[in-house]
């Protein structure tokens, strides 16, 4: 519970002042023994679902309707990240962590040692409601522990989503994940309840998740994948012909899986993410650093530390397929299977392509531009722009927002160049290195927002504790 509370409405001390409000106004010892179990609860239940990174909010249409409560399309509903940077703005919890299945990496599994509870639907949708009337959260990211079977373990959370939505009348957000291996029909009526729907790919290989979690399959998670991609697409199509028609998962699903477990390299790990974005049209891939908290002959040592930085350099390289124009064989192939630890992997694919450098800022193409290291999206917009006004010089690329310490090694401005070298890769990543924060680019602009003195409590599981994002 501590961390996920640190820094935003959802406070814990908000959280346990309004439990012993709820205790003090208790008019019986049954009552009181009750909320402490709820507490109980709620504090298990919360503390393993904080490794679950798949939560942001943003892509729902839902708002408010007359006399409910809760909107979801509302720009209240923004994204809060905790100190190990994962969101936060939503009751982040699990149904229960009792789970059938023995997943090698998770903490949860069968055979694991651990405290065990379990919510009803309705305590569910009673925690989720209390809370937001008072403000402590925009919505809800439900998930859980597969609890005797993946339909029955669904059917709870429908049940606690129906309660929310037709008895409560709550309109905000609500992600859930949907466990592999649940009936199409559950899955259905899951995506109609819920704005964004998530079902982890866990691990990058058929291999590797028959190896650490031979209860799961390929088939049982892209399965559901498939389906609710199919029913996003038709549920659009019939909104746009019924009005008013329920719309289907309306900010679509994202994945999740865990890096560092498994011997993929990062190369594989682009391909399975291109693919997924293709296929599926995902919103995000989400990656999950792997926390070693188990011994197990399929898994990293127990003393190997998470890979933060190689899970930051995956989201910068993500962050090029989805926005920049680029394949994941473009910035990985064969021969550099890995991301530079050193340098971002716009920068490092650049370095591995002088040839094409440099390019001249006043005559580029916008895709061009866009591959040019320290040139973002919005600055490769405002050049084009420019240059429909005039010429741009060196001086004009700092206040349109280029970085000017990283992009001079690969552009001309009116023919100067202004690198000390334009064709020397050792050069060139050494000043990129020495530029970057802290004399090397650490990579962690995101990265920075994780407390690595934070004690490490549990693995990410894939779809209970670590299933994540909205
Ligand atoms: S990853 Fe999910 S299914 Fe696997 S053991 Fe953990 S909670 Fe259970």
């Amino acid at each position: 519970m501590q961390d996920l509370t640190r820094g935003c409405k959802f406070s814990e001390h908000m959280f346990l002042f309004w439990l012993i409000c709820a205790m003090l106004i208790a008019t019986s010892r049954r009552q009181v023994v009750t909320q402490v179990d709820l507490l109980n609860k709620v504090r298990i239940l919360a503390d393993a679902a904080k490794y679950d990174v798949s939560c942001s909010s943003s892509g729902s249409t839902r708002s408010n309707k007359a006399g409910g409560v809760g909107n979801a399309a509302a720009a209240g509903i923004c994204h809060s990240w905790s100190a190990d940077g994962r969101c936060i703005s939503l009751l982040k919890i699990l149904m229960t962590n009792i789970c059938a299945y023995d997943c090698a990496y998770c903490i949860n599994r069968a055979t694991s040692d651990v405290e065990r509870a379990m919510l009803s639907p309705e305590e569910v949708a009673e925690i989720t409601i209390n809370f937001y009337r008072r403000n402590y959260i925009e919505g809800l990211f439900l998930s859980s522990a597969v609890f005797r079977s993946p339909d029955e373990t669904t059917e709870r959370m429908i049940r606690a989503l129906e309660i929310l939505r037709r008895e409560y009348r709550f309109n905000g957000y609500i992600h859930v994940k949907v466990i592999p291996g649940t009936s199409p029909a559950l899955t259905t009526r899951l995506g109609f309840l819920a704005d964004r729907l998530s079902v982890n790919i866990e691990l990058p290989s058929p291999q590797s998740l028959h190896a650490l979690a031979p209860q799961k399959s390929s088939e049982a998670i892209l399965g559901p994948m498939g389906q609710i991609h199919d029913q996003i697409h038709e549920s659009r199509e019939t909104r746009l012909a019924v009005r008013g028609a329920t719309a289907y998962v309306p900010a679509g699903q994202t994945t999740q899986l865990i890096v560092g477990a498994t011997p993929e390299r990062d190369h594989q790990i682009l391909q399975l993410s291109e693919k997924l974005y293709q296929s599926f049209q995902l919103k995000r891939v989400y990656y999950s650093s792997y926390i070693p908290t188990v011994s197990h002959p399929n898994l990293p040592s127990l003393f190997t530390a998470p890979p933060l930085r190689r899970e930051h350099r995956l989201y910068q390289a993500d962050w090029l397929l989805r926005f920049y124009g680029f394949s994941a064989r473009e910035i990985l192939d064969d021969r550099h299977p890995d991301l530079s630890l050193d340098v971002d992997p716009k920068s490092d694919w650049a370095l591995r392509h002088l040839d094409q450098f440099p390019v001249e800022i006043n005559r580029a193409p916008y895709e061009m531009l866009l591959r040019v290291p320290g040139i973002g999206l919005r600055s490769a917009q405002r050049i084009i722009a420019a240059r429909r006004a005039g010429t741009v010089d060196f001086d004009l690329l700092k206040k349109i927002g280029v970085v000017q310490k990283r992009a001079r090694h690969f552009i001309t401005c009116q023919g100067k160049f202004y690198g000390e070298a334009s064709q020397d890769e050792q050069l060139i990543r050494a000043h990129l290195v020495a530029d970057s924060p802290s004399g090397k680019d650490s990579g962690l602009g995101q990265i920075s927002l994780f407390d690595l003195s934070l004690p490490v409590l549990s693995v990410v599981s894939s779809c209970a504790v670590d299933s994540g994002e909205f």
